[in-house]
């Protein structure tokens, strides 16, 4: 599919997306081979001949490699287009953002009004496809945030801590108390939600990141039809990861450690889950999606015929090897059949 125009119809297709290097960065380490293949350049002493730094360059192969150029277009397009598709006819579908914090997470999910992102584009085909559909579709979108395992409805933050309920069905779908759902029509109200929503999101300052973002925002799309007998509901889940950096790289210490902590604990959670789903790991297929709130909240969009996406992203520079090598490492382990 390197040529298609959509992603493949596989359950998983893991991403990563290079954002540009910025003026005072200085120098750049990892370097797109092709449309799948990322070469991290090997760390050893620049007066090495050059012979030896070649052979230790490390490759990762994904299913897609986004470059410093890659446009919101393109990423969207690859990623994200080919699941609205599969949301219409009611199935699940989740796409995640993963990396360090300013590896590009956000930028890549929202984007800016000129340019948006993977959220805004695919409630953009979702409100076109459904225009003059009949029986009427319904697009209802609920925005929270996961800080600390406590969960916060970005779009009425004055609630508090919301609670997290499974039903007592076969799925156990689970359901959050009280959260704000909005009936959305077009795709300038949606980037305004998404704008005010993110100002709400609970930033905290740590030694290695000025704006560390320490908090998982989830982004519920649920398109249902309902005709006299039927009613066919799809879910698209879209995730702007809390920043993948280490605690134990952030000196931190207190609170930060807490965070840093429940941060580790959901994304190991979500690998995984991840990992299981693939098929790979060690033959085991259980799942055990109580060992975070994250994989709970996500319990039906991980399971069953659902398609997930992953779009890693990292940082060109070589302050941010050790970062940008986690990231690598993480994605490829979710590739591995
Ligand atoms: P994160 O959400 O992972 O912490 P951001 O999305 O906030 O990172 O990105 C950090 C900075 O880099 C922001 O100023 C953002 O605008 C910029 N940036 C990230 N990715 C890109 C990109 N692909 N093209 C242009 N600018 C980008
Ligand atoms: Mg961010």
């Amino acid at each position: 599919h390197a040529t298609g125009n959509h992603s493949s119809d596989e359950k998983l297709v893991v991403a990563v997306r290079v954002r540009p290097l910025k003026s005072d960065e200085g120098e750049k380490i990892l370097h797109i081979l092709d449309d799948k293949t990322i070469v991290l350049d090997d760390d050893t002493d620049k007066k090495d001949i050059l012979r030896q730094k070649r052979t230790s360059d490390k490759h990762y192969n994904f299913d897609f490699a986004f470059g410093e150029n890659s446009t919101q277009e393109e990423v969207y397009d690859l990623t994200t287009r080919s699941l609205v598709r599969d949301v219409l006819l009611g199935y699940n579908a989740t796409v995640f953002a993963y990396g360090a914090t300013g590896a590009g997470k956000t930028h890549t999910m929202v984007g800016t009004p000129s340019q948006p992102g993977i959220m805004v584009r695919a409630l953009n085909d979702l409100f076109t496809s459904i225009a003059d559909k009949a029986p009427p579709h319904r697009v209802k979108l609920s925005y929270l945030e996961l800080y600390n395992e406590n969960i916060r409805d970005l779009f009425n933050p004055s609630a508090g801590f919301l609670d997290l309920r499974e039903d007592t069905g076969p799925l156990k779908t689970p359901t959050v108390a009280g959260l704000t759902e909005i009936e959305a029509s077009s795709t300038s109200e949606v980037m305004g939600l998404l704008l005010r929503g993110n100002k709400e999101r609970s930033v905290e300052p740590t030694a290695a990141n000025k704006t560390s973002s320490r908090s998982h925002a989830l982004l519920s799309v649920i398109v249902t039809r309902e005709e006299e007998d039927e009613k066919r509901t799809g879910r698209l889940y879209m995730l702007d990861l809390a920043g993948s950096e280490r605690a134990s790289n952030t000196k931190n210490r207190g609170k930060r450690l807490v965070e840093g902590a429940h941060i580790n604990r959901s994304l190991l959670a979500l690998g995984n889950v991840i990992n299981a789903l693939s098929g790979s790991g060690n033959g085991s297929r259980y799942v055990n999606y109580r060992d975070s709130k994250l994989t709970r909240l996500l319990r039906n969009a991980l399971s069953g015929n659902c398609r997930t996406v992953m779009v890693g992203h990292v940082s060109p520079a070589a302050a941010n090897r050790d970062e940008t090598r986690n990231t690598l490492l993480y994605a490829s382990r979710a590739t591995r059949i």
